[in-house]
């Protein structure tokens, strides 16, 4: 189905042409496994698209948030979940805004070059939740070192990664005066530190989604590992997180298109009564409502990846888009299911897999109300809540 044409054809033409040698088959078949899919991940990291933020002169391609939502939105397009490796997109945000000169010389070539895997970030864990300033995971400077000590969970690709960033405690909470001050930023690398202080233990899921649950019992990282300030990791953090939100919403927009297209061909082809089903307007109706939405949502993904781009504040675009988005998914993913009836429940028609891959993202990375509540605080000035 032909939808409307933007500025990024080519773009668009070249992920497309590499998801077609990973069809929709392909990640059935990895989702039926619980594996992880290595050769697309490695195709995708070939080809350069998972350096796409990365500037020409640490050997990336220098593209902006726009273009690297793009490739995501392609990849879920295709039939793909770009859930296996969207974390090297959005983790670039932190170390390419905060990190030293020093940090992006060592990293961004070998992360360019696919030698290493930036695809992990640990921020939530399992006593505080949504609630981030509360974390309890603390890391302790001690002369060139920093000692941490606490536990993350649902942090995710941490087995398919070398590098993860990590918010820690560096200030207890007590100490502080506003509570999103007083948290740092790391990057662990992850090799050095399993076994060494650092567990894992892997959650299986609903969706095939290689998360895991973390615990820290004194790991020690060089100090040189912090990224910029100690004490301004959750400011830092925030453009990671709106990259993330931005180009998740583009997921749940290619996921969106998936679901219509793959629905609209099967009620055009479906015969029942002696019509097609897509001949009723009630099957009709909500098939085009969920067009109509993701459609939208499109609109304030382009707005919050372009404000990202040009540095502009972009925290309330990239959760409004966000939520349009995953909303819109979830609304084209119960139309997709609905429509294809008894066959909709069938492995074989991938509905039901990417039906549970886009319905993750109400709660993650961050969750509907969780949205809802900032734009009702900073945007609408309503009383806090909490
Ligand atoms: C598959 C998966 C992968 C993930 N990957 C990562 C990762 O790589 N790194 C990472 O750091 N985290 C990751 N997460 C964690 C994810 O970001 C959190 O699950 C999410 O932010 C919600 O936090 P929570 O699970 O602690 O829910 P809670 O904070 O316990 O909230 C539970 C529910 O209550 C609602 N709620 C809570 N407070 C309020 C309120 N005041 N008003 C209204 N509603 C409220 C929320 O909206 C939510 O629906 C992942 C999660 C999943 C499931």
């Amino acid at each position: 189905m032909n939808h409307a044409t933007d500025q990024y054809q080519d773009l668009r033409e070249a992920v497309r042409d590499l998801c077609s040698q990973f069809p929709a088959e392909y990640f059935r078949k990895v989702d039926e496994e619980r594996g992880y899919p290595e050769a697309f991940v490695d195709a995708l990291t070939k080809a350069g698209w998972l350096a796409a933020l990365i500037p020409q002169e640490y050997g990336g391609s220098g593209l902006g948030l726009t273009e690297a939502s793009i490739i995501m939105e392609e990849i879920n397009r295709s039939g793909g979940n770009s859930g296996a490796c969207h974390g090297q997109m959005y983790n670039m945000g932190t170390l390419l805004r905060h990190g030293s000169d020093a940090q992006k010389e060592r990293y961004l070539p070998r992360i360019a070059s696919g030698e290493l895997r930036l695809q992990s970030m640990g921020v939530t864990e399992p006593t505080t939740g949504t609630d981030t300033t509360k974390i309890k995971t603390t890391a302790v400077r001690k002369g060139d070192r920093y000692v941490i000590n606490g536990q993350k969970v649902w942090i995710s690709r941490v087995l398919h990664s070398d590098m993860m960033i990590l918010l820690a405690r560096t200030t207890p909470l007590a100490d502080v005066k506003k509570k999103s001050e007083g948290m740092s930023i790391f990057l662990v690398d992850l090799h050095e530190a399993v076994g060494k202080g650092l567990t894992i233990r892997p959650i299986p899921n609903m969706v095939n989604h290689e998360t895991n649950e973390l615990f820290f019992d004194n790991l020690e990282i060089p100090a040189e590992n912090l990224i910029g300030e100690e004490g301004k990791g959750f400011k830092y953090i925030l453009d990671g997180l709106n990259a993330e939100r931005t180009l998740i919403a583009a997921e749940c927009i290619g996921d969106g298109y998936w679901f219509i297209d793959k629905v609209s061909q099967y009620v055009k082809d479906r015969v029942v009564f002696g019509r097609p089903i897509g001949q009723n307007q009630g099957v009709q109706f909500p098939i085009a409502r969920a067009y109509v939405n993701v459609e939208a949502a499109n609109l304030m993904r382009f707005e919050a990846a372009r404000r990202y781009d040009a540095h502009e504040s972009c925290g309330t675009q990239a959760n409004m888009a966000k939520l349009l988005a995953a909303d819109a998914s979830w609304e084209a993913a119960n139309a997709c299911l609905q429509f294809h009836g008894g066959f909709g429940f069938a492995c074989e028609y991938d509905v039901e897999r990417k039906f549970r891959e886009t319905r993750l993202y109400q709660v993650a990375p961050i969750s509907t109300n969780l949205i809802l509540s900032y734009v009702a605080e900073h945007v609408l000035d309503l009383p806090r809540s909490f």
